[in-house]
């Protein structure tokens, strides 16, 4: 495995409590034996495995995202030796790019120092305008947070500091007001994720009057056709530019290998962490960066299934005309207990409309003379249903498919 992300948990607790975080509220309740801050000793033991680590593999770029909980609950002192700790791997042969995602709501002055100091890229989570997002990002208290992000914000544009923006999708907004908000906040790019849910859990989204995909859909439609500048939709951009072929390294699409690897407070080396949503401890394992290098996390059966999720796919995607581009969706939700990782997302029906959707919006633009020098043509929703359909009788089992059902719960091991 070529790991070349690091998503490094600085911080396992968060000073807010989000009502769909997969770190604290759907199941894991592994946090609570972790360190609450990362060590020196396992900082120290990361540098030192993740410098052998690049001279093995013989990487150029790494990417490190600096992640909690919420990462500036830790000290400055403490973040910033961090931050020079890494100074002893970089040369003129690698690069490290730095990321932060945060709630921003206890940013300062001081901490844009910082930022700008090291060059840490900063993401900030928030869901829309205040009615939305105080739905579900509130603290501990049931308090809405959209205020203090607000503020948080305003103090990265007074600092000349542009955040990219991580949300996820809220039926009970209105798409388009959705949009329009971020539109005016003159972000780096926006980013609307699925909500986290998987077969055990899909009350969440099959129970609302709205679909996903009409949600998705309208935002797309205004985006797309809008004029002038307007921020990135990474989602979007994604899908447009596999569907024009050109391969996306997103975890949530595609069917390259997943290369990224979390680095938990305690020092433990795991899959990533959106896969905490199926099941209490579900992605701990033995590895730990003081006693393990990080080639090891190869050992790791869940790790094997994320690396290669786009690629290790249920029947059912092998037989989707669109499986370059969606890679089964999001690897924590194929997740059921009775199947383990053997399904196909519980968004299936949803990505399949989206994308054709943009295909088709995308293949409608196209100049005349590169559809026929391509033979590039629309693929309809239905047509996508219909080839599903036809080929799905002659696609055989794949030898990874046992590898993918054993993680499913001890009562359904006799099945
Ligand atoms: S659209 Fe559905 S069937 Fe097709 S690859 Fe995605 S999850 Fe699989």
């Amino acid at each position: 495995m070529k790991i070349d992300k690091f998503v490094v948990k600085v911080a396992s607790r968060c000073n807010i409590n989000c009502s769909y975080c997969y770190m604290y509220n759907l199941g894991d309740l592994s946090y609570k034996n972790q360190p609450k801050f990362i060590s020196d000793t396992t900082i120290k033991s990361f540098v030192k495995k993740l410098k052998n680590h690049i001279q093995v593999n013989e990487l150029k770029i790494v990417h490190v995202v600096i992640h909690g909980g919420e990462p500036l609950l830790w000290n400055k002192v403490d973040f910033e030796n961090f931050m020079l700790a890494f100074k002893e791997i970089t040369n003129e042969n690698i690069e490290i790019f730095f990321s932060m995602q945060t709630n921003a709501i206890l940013l300062n002055d001081e901490w844009c120092d910082f930022l700008k100091k090291h060059k840490i890229n900063i993401g900030v989570s928030l869901d829309g305008s205040k009615i939305n997002n105080d739905k579900h990002r509130v603290d501990k208290k049931g308090n809405g947070t959209y205020d203090d992000v607000i503020k948080g914000l305003n103090v990265l544009t007074k600092n000349g500091i542009k955040a990219g923006i991580l949300s996820v999708m809220n039926l009970e907004s209105d798409p388009i007001e959705y949009y329009n908000h971020f539109n005016s906040l003159n972000l780096r790019s926006i980013d609307i994720l699925l909500l986290d849910s998987n077969y055990d859990s899909k009350t969440v989204v099959s129970n609302h009057s709205k679909k996903v995909w009409e949600w998705y859909i309208k935002i797309f439609d205004k985006w797309y056709h809008e004029k002038g500048e307007k921020s990135e939709i990474r989602f979007f951009e994604m899908i447009i530019r596999e569907v024009l072929g050109e391969e996306q390294n997103i975890d949530s699409l595609g069917s390259h290998e997943n290369n990224l690897l979390v680095l938990e407070t305690n020092g433990g080396l795991e899959a990533v962490d959106a896969l905490k949503l199926c099941g209490d401890s579900f992605t701990k394992n033995e590895l730990n960066i003081n006693s393990h290098e990080i080639d090891e996390i190869s050992k790791s059966n869940l790790m094997e299934v994320y690396y290669n999720s786009g690629k290790y796919l249920p029947k059912k995607c092998l037989a989707c005309p669109v499986q370059d581009i969606c890679g089964g969706g999001y690897l924590p939700h194929r997740y059921s207990s009775k199947n383990g990782f053997n399904n196909p997302s519980i968004y299936c029906d949803d990505l399949l409309r989206i994308i054709t959707h943009i295909q088709n919006t995308v293949v409608e633009d196209m100049p005349k003379e590169l559809k026929i020098e391509t033979g590039i043509q629309k693929l309809t929703y239905e047509n996508a249903l219909q080839i599903i359909e036809e080929t799905l009788p002659n696609i055989s089992e794949p030898d990874y498919i046992e590898l993918l059902e054993s993680f499913r719960k001890k009562e359904y091991e006799t099945i």
